[in-house]
């Protein structure tokens, strides 16, 4: 797993360069830079990897 908010292996990363309110940019999966579209309701974080919305965290 790779860290969403900077795009390294969770291992390499403490997860402080990623607020509980930012916007996810990087696939935890593939570590893969994010299609983020914002919406009135939040945003959407999508991998072109693995086509489906990443989970939402708002
Ligand atoms: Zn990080
Ligand atoms: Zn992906």
């Amino acid at each position: 797993m790779y860290c969403s908010g900077c795009g390294r292996p969770e291992s390499e990363c403490d997860g402080a360069c990623l607020r509980p309110l930012d916007i996810p940019r990087f696939c935890s999966e593939c570590a893969r830079k994010l299609d983020v579209q914002v919406t009135p309701q939040g945003y959407e974080a999508t991998c072109r990897t693995h086509g489906e919305p990443a989970p939402k965290r708002l």
